[in-house]
């Protein structure tokens, strides 16, 4: 499964079970669709492969270069018409996605293991984030991430071991989850990995139950992110990276109304934002 050819096989035989919908993640300056006939919200959108495979040549559509990035909505029924999926995504009506029994224990181990690969290289690359070596090492285990995340089966067991198991950062540190270790280390890492790293959360944020584990963890980590801004300068220099990002995993994290009341009163994300954004009015003042 870790190599190429064997993992592109396996992830084959799961695409040709079909996947309920596209989990396609573009990032800043690529070019994406909206189409007012099919969209059912304003910032729905789709990608290249589902606009050129749907039926929109009547409709009335726009194609435009995305500021910011987003996630393709082609087979998500709460945000595009069904007569507007494409080819691929219609009619797709799979049940819960799951790997064979027989494959479970070694699926999971293998993703575990490319976690805490991912999380090596990640820890080692915040203390040299120039280290171009450790850079590609980052991306290999990243990328590995991704392409299994386009498969609804496997992305379920990435959601479940990105929290579910616990690695130490340190010798002495207490275990903490892969998904606490990488948003920790967000802000400190290049611009490109940033990029990355925001593009698997989005993969993972399209199963709606995975929005309470992530922000269960983000919750603790947004107030620094943010507030390091103010005081640290290297910081403040790779924050509009991050800031993007960040614009990038609210718009996914949010896009369902249902799902966003229901995060906004379980976590008190009201109180949260406000009191970070107090803090940094008041950090800014100070100085
Ligand atoms: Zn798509
Ligand atoms: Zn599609
Ligand atoms: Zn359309």
């Amino acid at each position: 499964m870790c190599g190429g050819e064997d993992l592109d096989s396996y992830l084959e035989e799961f695409r040709s079970q079909g996947q309920s919908q596209c989990t396609n993640v573009w990032s800043k300056g690529n070019i994406a669709y909206r189409c007012r006939t099919c969209q059912t919200k304003d910032s729905s959108a789709i990608c290249v492969s589902c606009f050129q495979g749907g039926n929109h040549w009547e409709h009335d559509y726009v194609m435009y270069h995305s500021e910011s990035g987003g996630c393709c909505d082609c087979g998500d029924r709460g945000a595009w018409r069904e007569s507007g999926f494409c080819i691929t995504h219609q009619h797709v009506h799979v049940g819960d996605a799951a790997v064979k029994e027989e494959l479970e224990k070694i699926t999971h181990s293998v993703v575990r293991y490319v976690l805490v690969e991912l999380l090596s290289w990640v820890i080692k690359l915040k203390e040299e984030p120039s280290y171009m070596n450790w850079r590609s090492m980052t991306m290999i285990y990243l990328s590995w991430l991704q392409k299994v995340c386009a498969v609804d089966a496997l992305r379920n067991i990435v959601c479940n071991d990105i929290v579910a198991i616990h690695v130490s950062k340190q010798s002495h540190g207490n275990p903490v989850s892969p998904l606490d270790v990488l948003l920790e280390y967000l802000p400190s890492m290049p611009e490109k990995i940033i990029e990355e790293e925001t593009t698997l959360f989005l993969q993972l944020l399209y199963k709606n139950e995975f929005k309470d584990d992530f922000l269960l963890v983000l919750k603790n980590k947004y107030e620094d992110m943010i507030i390091s801004a103010v005081h640290d300068k290297y910081y403040l220099e790779n924050y509009k990276h991050l800031d993007t990002n960040l614009d990038r995993v609210m718009v996914q994290l949010f896009n369902d109304p249902d799902k966003t009341t229901e995060l906004i009163h379980k976590y008190n994300l009201l109180e949260l934002f406000i009191g970070v954004f107090c803090n940094v009015v008041s950090s800014s003042a100070e100085k």
